[in-house]
């Protein structure tokens, strides 16, 4: 985007979905501001670098692995989707909790990783 200032930062706001981001990062937006991490993990659906994973359905009732294998947020260190698809289930306010603290440490790790793309030259 030629219109834009590459020697200062440059902000979104308002988009914070994963393929959006990814091609505002490549026309040269540094910074975001969404709430769309948050209100998905409200809601149940969770972010994983195997796929968006929606915490309510069934096939979740036993699936004793973290959300996502790669993740080293504290949920998934320490809770299955197993559990997490239980608190949601029982409407325990400790699952949305749990889902927003790995959908933004998800989004960190996001960042980190196309900020490294970026001094590597591959972005
Ligand atoms: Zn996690």
């Amino acid at each position: 985007m030629p219109q834009l200032p590459v020697e200062k930062p440059n902000h979104l706001l308002g988009i914070g979905d994963l393929p959006s981001i990814e091609q505002a990062v490549v026309l040269g937006i540094d910074t975001f501001d969404s709430s769309h991490p948050t209100r998905c993990a409200r809601h149940g659906l969770l972010f994983s670098n195997s796929g968006n994973v929606k915490i309510l359905q069934t096939s979740y009732k036993n699936a004793f692995e973290p959300i996502d294998a790669e993740c080293t947020c504290i949920v998934c260190t320490k809770y299955t989707k197993a559990y997490i698809h239980h608190l949601f289930k029982a409407h325990e306010i400790t699952g949305l909790t749990l889902a927003t603290i790995h959908n933004l440490h998800f989004m960190v790790q996001l960042m980190n990783n196309y900020r490294q793309r970026i001094l590597n030259g591959e972005i």
